[in-house]
Formats: structure tokens, C-alpha cells, sequence
């Protein structure tokens, strides 16, 4: 057996060690004499797992009380539009700050429910940098304000939490939860979709503050409604039970290389070696300001794109795997979340080394 780095920005890597503890209990779950994905989602077993992961997640993020985690489905996508169903309130309007394809969606979406006002954009400058924006740059009236903590195609991160004047902050961290500490208390809605930085895709992480449940009109239907799913532990149709349970597998292993300000230290130092080296050559660049660059994803284009092609293929030779860029940007993409080992990125940045060096 052998197993390629693959820089996929999502579904991604996940750590062999899950993988291979999911294998080992794929037909008998610690003596249950019966799969996990057999199992009712009602029973003493998938009960057992459920609460496990569930606390794993509020250990690892530190999620104070007053919050419901909700899994739910639909994805990232799903929450574009759940979100003002759940909590508009009657208001009119929404918040939204543009830094990229994600929340250029988010914001098509919510305008179907709601008239969207731009806190601040980065479109001019083609999304590559974080826009500067301050309290007055809010409308006040609105019912929220929504952010992309880290733009996957775009490759630009926010590295600290934007004011969001007393407005419930709402955030889409698909791609980076995890990946860094944060401070849950500042935010109304963190959510993320688990096929980036938590396991395979199949279910959405949605961390709500207690004051934002209950908001939604009667005609939002029962499994769109924050109230409904929290009430039903998130059962109010059958759930994606192996799903929560790789999931779980995947905060496990979190656990155990550290938590979440440990892993923090080690995407640092893979995301730092890998812009040094695009930076430290001619070959290759990367477009994204500085200050503003992703940690998860490094987006890098080649001097000359007439040799795309060959780079990619003379990479998949090497077990350098899903290295082309989104096709709305093209160019070069490496994701490294937590599950990429630093060999990973050592291999890449070799390989980019050995093919400026013959090119
Ligand atoms: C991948 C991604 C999404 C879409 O997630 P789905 O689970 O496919 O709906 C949304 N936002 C961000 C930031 C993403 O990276």
C-alpha cells in the first residue's frame, strides 16, 4: 500500500491513523458484533459515540454554555440560507463582508431573504487581501454581520476577529476551524462544513449562541430550523451517523497531538516553509498580500503557465496529488489543514525546487 500527499482543498486528507482505526472497526464496533453505520441512531452504542464527539468538539474549541452545537446536513451551502431564515428576526437587512468566491455565495444567497449591505470588499484588489473596515462601515440596523474566516480559493485568512459592532458575529469557518484557537464567546454562529479541517464531507458543524434559537418564522421548515434541530439533539431525521462518527475519530486524534494551539504551532510552520520557498524563488508567486495569507490554503502560480501542465503531472509522478487551482482561478493550490503532515509539504517544496531547477 501507498499513500499520496494530497492537496485537495476538500474532501482532504484525513490522518492514517483514523483511517486505520475505522477500518479495524468496520465490522465489529469494541465488540457491538456490528458496524457503526448498522447502527440505530437510537441506541446505546451511536448514543455513546455522538455524546464522545460532541464533547470532544466543546473541549477542543472550549464552546462556553451558552451555545447548542448543532450536525446537520446541506453542508456550508446549506447555511447560506439557513442562517437568515433562522435569525432575521423581522429585520430587512443583513451585513456581509466580501473576501472571496465563499463569501460572494453567502451573500447571493442571503440576498433571496434579505436586502445585503457590504461592510467592506476586497473585489477590487481580485480578493487578495483582507479589507480594513471599522464599526461605522456596519449598519446598525442590520440583523447581523457575516464573515469567511478564510477564503479556500482565494487563499486569504483573517488572523484576528473583525468588529462587528453590537451586532451577533456570524462566521464561516468551513475551512479553517480547527486549525487555530479561537474565542467562541465573540461570535452568534460559527459553522463549518466537516470535509476541510473534521473529516469526510456529510455533515455541518453549527455552533449558535442560545439567544439566536428560537427566532425563525413558522413557515421555515422543521430540519431548517436551529430550535427544532437543537431540541432533537440534532435527530430530527436520521443523521449521518458514520460520518459523526469519523468525525469523532478525527477530534480524537486532535486531541491527541495537542489540541487545537498545538496543531496551530505546527501549521505554522508548514504554511511559513512553504511561502518561503514560493517567495524565495522565480518560478513561482503568490498573489495574496502578505498579512493576509491562508495558513490551510496556498494558492501559487507558475512564471510561466505554459508549464502547468507539466508540473502537475511530473508532481501526481511524485505522490503530490489535487495540486491544480480552482478552476475559477486556476493556477496552483496546495491545502495543507491539520490532517498534511510536515513530510508532506517538505515533499512539495522539494519537488517545486527539482522542477525550477530542470525548467
Ligand atoms: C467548501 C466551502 C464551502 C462549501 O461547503 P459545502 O459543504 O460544499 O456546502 C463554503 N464555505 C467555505 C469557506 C468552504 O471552504
Amino acid at each position: 500500500m501507498s499513500r499520496i500527499y494530497n492537496f485537495s482543498a476538500g474532501p482532504s486528507m484525513l490522518p492514517t491513523s483514523v483511517l486505520i482505526q475505522a477500518q479495524q472497526e468496520m465490522l465489529d464496533w469494541q465488540g457491538s458484533g456490528m458496524s457503526v453505520m448498522e447502527m440505530s441512531h437510537r441506541g446505546k452504542h451511536f448514543l455513546a459515540i455522538a455524546e464522545q464527539m460532541k464533547s470532544d468538539l466543546i473541549e477542543l474549541m472550549a464552546i462556553p454554555g451558552n451555545y447548542q452545537v448543532l450536525f446537520l446536513q446541506g453542508g456550508a451551502t446549506a447555511q447560506f440560507a439557513m442562517i437568515p431564515q433562522n435569525i432575521l428576526n423581522g429585520k430587512t437587512k443583513a451585513c456581509y463582508v466580501n473576501t472571496g468566491a465563499w463569501s460572494t455565495s453567502a451573500i447571493k444567497e442571503a440576498g433571496k431573504y434579505c436586502e445585503v449591505k457590504l461592510a467592506a470588499s476586497s473585489e477590487a484588489t481580485k480578493f487578495t487581501t483582507i479589507p480594513a473596515f471599522a464599526e461605522r462601515d456596519i449598519d446598525s440596523d442590520a440583523a447581523y454581520l457575516h464573515y469567511t474566516s478564510n477564503e479556500t480559493i482565494h487563499g486569504v485568512e483573517f488572523q484576528g476577529i473583525p468588529p462587528s459592532a453590537d451586532l451577533p458575529l456570524v462566521c464561516d469557518m468551513s475551512s479553517n476551524i480547527l486549525s487555530r484557537p479561537v474565542d467562541v464567546s465573540r461570535f452568534g454562529i460559527i459553522y463549518a462544513g466537516t470535509q476541510k479541517n473534521m473529516g469526510p464531507s456529510g455533515v455541518t458543524v453549527v455552533i449558535v449562541r442560545e439567544d439566536l434559537i428560537g427566532l425563525a418564522p413558522k413557515t421555515v421548515p422543521s430540519v431548517f430550523d436551529y430550535a427544532a434541530q437543537a431540541k432533537s439533539d440534532s435527530m430530527l431525521n436520521t443523521p449521518a451517523t458514520y460520518n459523526w462518527y469519523l468525525l469523532g475519530l478525527v477530534l480524537q486524534w486532535l486531541k491527541h497531538q495537542g489540541g487545537v494551539a498545538a496543531i496551530e504551532q505546527r501549521n505554522i510552520a508548514k504554511s511559513s516553509k512553504l511561502y518561503a520557498a514560493i517567495d524565495a524563488s522565480s518560478l513561482y508567486s503568490n498573489p495574496v498580500e502578505t498579512s493576509c495569507r491562508s495558513r490551510m490554503n496556498v494558492p501559487f502560480v507558475l512564471a510561466d503557465a505554459a508549464l502547468d501542465k507539466a508540473f502537475l503531472a511530473q508532481a501526481e509522478q511524485q505522490g503530490l496529488s489535487t495540486l491544480a487551482g480552482h478552476r475559477s482561478v486556476g493556477g496552483m493550490r496546495a491545502s495543507i489543514y491539520n490532517a498534511m503532515p510536515e513530510q508532506g509539504v517538505d515533499a512539495l517544496i522539494d519537488f517545486m525546487a527539482e522542477f525550477e531547477r530542470t525548467h
